[in-house]
């Protein structure tokens, strides 16, 4: 598919260069051109900040008639309008905040074979829910002029990706009303299984599948244990930012709205210029905070996931998780984000047990939410393999781990792997379980924790229940383990407040049991030397 003999191909290169003035095409680009171009329906799975815009709106403006681009955010399709403006491409937006005029000015054009219109941009909600707007797209079928249909952020289609939309849902109806327009779905990070679903789902299956490499070498990927006392965690946070990042800019993510707030004020408590930036901003103060952070003013904005698509500053030096993202998805979606100048930049992780169960507790009813969430633990919990060859094994790429060249925390500082046998401390915590039910009690994974130590209430303990020779930790990773592997699980209770995760046996507690059962666990080995 990358082939220059393709009979489009010299008007393809004079659009690129005189309209959007770019000296030559990225990977992928070309290929993904010539296949839309050909009619084919294509998946292109490209690395966000990898120039998949390009592919269709090159198409767009090489094609007769209007390309239609779905989009899940409005804030998203108000940026790509911009800049096609800055290039004198005649695109539009059908959004609720149109006005009468602009709506009708699109319709006519829709229509209008002499309309200079080459984009409509729509999100799937107006698609679904406009009959008006349907019965026009028909319209312009009717007439040829619909030319291609892009569907930006396609993995919102699948209960498996990280962002299931289900006005998505919808776009099944395309394939099917407009067969002969080809459909290009585009995402940064998707599973094969969310690749299929997208297929299923749109009524492309067998659609040409090209896959951008999801390696970023310039970015270093490390995990750090959390303090668990919380000022320490600041601490530590404000001494990266005061000496290795020092007139760096970056992004530090965090759980929740309050994590958020509480995060920036003791930023700035303790001297670091720092911005907040989540949903229940209004408009005008996050473009704000966006504005400080592009022009320097800020060093870093504190934000929650609202924050990142569509953003497209190049020197972000350090993306920090303050806490685990939801999911392998959203994690690399989110570091991804650090050095898109192609220049070294760092993608920091601090890990704590504890926040995996906020966490849940906040997933566990999304179809696949405690399946995504695991994943971003396995990831965390590992200690000895290539952080980058875990990453590539979640997108089902293969990795050959000397091509990390040490840019992961294990592979600057390799260590022996060394497995352990942990099928005891699984008995011994299912005593806990069953000594807790039988008196009528349930346990949080820290009540699991501090009852296998010999701590908390009295009768949670289990007399035979030898205290393991393991630190905090160690064990706190061990039931980590254990629960990512399904030999523990999570049982999830509401209360009026709040959710509480309680801890049961898991679906292989049977396998445990058996007679000649063992569970490994990797943990690091001694350094290697030279
Ligand atoms: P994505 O949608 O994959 O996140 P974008 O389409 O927003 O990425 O492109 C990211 C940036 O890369 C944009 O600033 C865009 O102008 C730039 N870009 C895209 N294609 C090329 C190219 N062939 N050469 C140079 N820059 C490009």
């Amino acid at each position: 598919w990358s082939s220059k003999d393709f009979p489009w191909y010299k008007k393809v290169v004079e659009v690129l260069e005189t309209t959007f003035k770019l000296p030559g095409f990225r990977p992928h680009q070309l290929q993904t051109v010539n296949a839309v171009l050909s009619k084919e329906d294509t998946i292109l799975i490209m690395p966000t900040g990898g120039g998949k815009s390009l592919c269709y709106q090159l198409p767009a403006l090489v094609l007769p008639g209007i390309t239609l681009v779905i989009s899940p955010l409005v804030s998203l399709m108000e940026d790509q309008l911009f800049a096609l403006k800055a290039l004198n491409v005649n695109a539009a937006m059908m959004s609720a905040s149109a006005t009468r005029e602009e709506v009708n000015s699109i319709q006519q054009a829709m229509v209008d074979k002499n309309s200079k219109l080459k984009m409509i941009y729509v999100t799937p909600e107006k698609l679904a829910k406009s009959k008006r707007f349907m019965t026009k797209l028909q319209k312009m079928y009717e007439l040829k002029r619909l030319s291609l249909m892009a569907i930006d952020e396609v993995h919102c289609c699948s209960q498996w990706g990280h962002d299931f939309r289900p006005d998505y849902k919808f776009l099944g109806v395309l394939k099917g009303m407009f067969p002969d327009v080809p459909i290009l779905g585009l995402t940064a990070t998707a599973t094969s299984k969310v690749i299929v679903d997208v297929q299923k789902m749109l009524n492309i299956s067998g659609c040409l599948v090209f896959r951008a490499s999801f390696n970023r070498p310039n970015l270093f990927y490390e995990v750090r244990e959390k303090p668990s006392n919380q000022k320490e965690c600041f601490d530590s946070l404000v001494e990266l930012m005061k000496t290795k990042y020092a007139g760096k800019s970056g992004i530090i993510y965090a759980t929740s709205i309050k994590d958020c707030e509480e995060l920036m004020q003791e930023l700035r408590k303790r001297g670091i210029r720092a911005g907040c930036y989540h949903a229940t901003l209004d408009a005008a103060l996050r473009s704000k905070v966006h504005q400080k952070w592009l022009s320097g003013e800020y060093q870093a904005v504190v934000a929650t996931i609202a924050f990142g698509m569509g953003i497209d500053k190049p020197d972000v030096r350090f993306v920090i998780h303050h806490s685990l993202s939801k999911s392998m998805e959203n994690f690399y979606q989110e570091s991804g984000r650090a050095g898109r100048d192609n220049k070294p930049a760092d993608c920091i992780l601090y890990y704590r047990f504890a926040d995996v169960f906020r966490l849940s507790t906040m997933v566990f009813t999304q179809q696949t939410g405690l399946e995504c969430l695991y994943g971003i633990v396995a990831y965390c919990l590992d200690k000895t393999r290539c952080r980058r060859s875990i990453i590539a094994s979640h997108f089902n790429e293969g990795w050959d781990t000397s091509d990390c060249n040490e840019m992961c925390d294990h592979c600057r500082r390799p260590r022996e792997k060394k497995e352990i046998e942990i099928v005891e401390y699984c008995r011994s915590l299912y005593k806990l379980i069953q000594n807790a039910a039988g008196n009528d009690a349930k346990l949080t994974a820290q009540m699991l924790v501090d009852a296998w130590f010999g701590k908390g209430k009295a009768n949670l303990r289990v007399s035979s229940v030898k205290v393991p020779s393991l630190s905090r930790e160690m064990a706190e990773d061990v039931v980590g383990h254990l629960l990512i592997e399904g030999y523990l699980a999570e049982d999830f209770h509401f209360t009026p407040y709040n959710t509480i995760s309680y801890i049961k046996r898991g679906p292989r507690a049977a396998a445990a049991l058996s007679e000649k059962a063992t569970v490994k666990m990797c943990v690091q080995g001694a350094r290697k030397t030279e």
